[in-house]
């Protein structure tokens, strides 16, 4: 196959051209697909469907007799806590159940520590001159918006197959007390599906930071989605931070989102004692408890750990096939041509997509024109700004398997006519 840029001109224009009539045909389709966001597909929610009978009528008792119905409980209810303590290998008194939305859960982390500072910090972040945070990119788009949000300002590090850029973030971190904390999903990451070694954590657990109160929020969202039977290992990362002396560093998140329902599951938090204690003495002001009716049902659905672990493999074999199909179709159409390359994710829910370097907006604006929604370029990045503009997220959960090989196939047309076009205009 040959390369975009080993084309003379007279080919080059020719094969502009035939790209062009395939466009053309593919807006002919008419079609309506969308790769935005990653959503669970209907067949994957309906896995759980189970639970919308649970707990049952006249079930509303805790193994420990507290009634579900009730006022309290703020930590949430041991029994569903124990098993993510197992899954997540993290003692079950160090680990939160809370409401439907880890994201709400961050958000809250960084008000309680804008409005009164975490327990080391010399005072509340909002009274500093400025805040600032370690964002490896591409990254989650949401966190960035978070941040955003909060007046919180960003500086981005590469993340890498290892993890995040730690040379840089050691860097960052040692002489500058206005770094207060970074971003990190250690787990097949949204969107590049990194997993962070065991080394590199061990290293952001022992760096030296010029901010005391400096706070990893360790946003495990895929820690138990594996793609593959080449399963990542949990990091005892709250260990690590305890061995290393810095005990409070690390806010630990999960979700029940991507392994029930998306819009009614259960997110945890995780940290120190002390940190857990900091969470829940600023959370009580807000709730007098979590929805322990909603707890109780997913921890009688679960049963146990393995509960949870014979689901991500029910999971595994609808997103697998999904994930193949991106993959056949972006090698078949793209490989060796030098226009593109892209992860191979052994877990989590996207396909991170680099095209020819500044034409990612131009692939986005071809494929909404061709009926093709995708997430627009630049949303990896603090403030949607790749500075590149070649880094697109491909989110293939949704759409069933033959809606996702058309609108992966116009994509690589639309990546294909791009490029073709960049080299013209040179
Ligand atoms: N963190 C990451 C990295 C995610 O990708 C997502 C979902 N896209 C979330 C958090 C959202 O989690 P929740 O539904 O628990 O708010």
């Amino acid at each position: 196959m040959t390369t975009l840029d080993a084309l003379d001109p007279a080919a080059l224009a020719a094969l502009h051209e035939r790209l062009a009539a395939q466009y053309g045909e593919l807006q002919a389709r008419g079609l309506k697909l969308d790769l935005t966001r990653g959503k669970p597909s209907a067949e994957q929610l309906d896995l759980s469907n189970a639970l919308l009978a649970l707990p049952g009528e006249g079930e509303f008792r805790a193994a420990d007799g507290t009634d579900c119905r009730n006022y309290g409980g703020l930590a949430g209810l041991p029994e569903l806590r124990a098993i993510w303590s197992e899954l997540l290998g993290i003692p079950t008194a160090q680990l939160v159940a809370g409401g439907a939305s880890s994201l709400t859960m961050m958000r809250d982390v960084l008000t309680y520590a804008l409005l009164h500072g975490r327990d080391a910090s010399p005072r509340p972040w909002g009274r500093e001159d400025v805040v600032r945070f370690v964002c490896p990119v591409p990254g989650y788009d949401r966190h960035f918006a978070m941040l955003e949000a909060l007046g919180i300002e960003m500086i981005t590090v590469d993340m890498t197959e290892t993890g995040p850029d730690v040379d840089a973030i050691e860097r960052l971190v040692a002489t500058d007390p206005t770094v207060k904390g970074m971003w990190l999903v250690p787990t097949y990451a949204n969107p590049t599906g990194d997993t962070t070694t065991l080394e590199v954590a061990a290293r952001l657990a022992a760096m030296p930071a010029a901010a005391p109160d400096f706070t990893v929020m360790w946003d495990n969202a895929y820690a138990v989605h594996h793609l593959t039977e080449d399963e990542a290992k949990a990091v005892d990362i709250l260990g690590l931070a305890a061995g290393s002396g810095h005990p409070d560093r690390f806010v630990v998140f999960a979700s029940s989102s991507k392994i029930t329902f998306a819009g009614a599951g259960v997110a945890f938090l995780a940290g120190s004692a002390g940190t857990v204690a900091w969470y829940l003495k600023h959370l009580a002001y807000g709730s007098i408890g979590p929805d322990k009716l909603n707890q109780l049902r997913h921890a009688r659905f679960f049963e146990d750990a393995e509960g949870v672990r014979a689901l991500m493999r029910r999971h595994r074999d609808i997103l697998a096939p999904k994930f193949a199909a991106v993959e056949e179709i972006l090698e078949e159409r793209l490989g060796g041509r030098g226009v593109a390359t892209w992860s191979k994710p052994l877990g989590g829910y996207f396909v991170d997509l680099d095209v020819v370097e500044g034409t990612a907006r131009r692939v986005v604006a071809l494929a909404k024109d061709a009926g093709i929604a995708l997430t627009p370029a630049g949303s990896a990045y603090p403030h949607g700004d790749d500075p590149r503009d070649r880094n697109i997220r491909l989110a293939p959960s949704f759409p069933p398997v033959e809606e996702l090989r058309e609108a992966m196939d116009g994509v690589a047309t639309c990546v294909l006519l791009a490029a073709a076009e960049a080299r013209l205009a040179r």
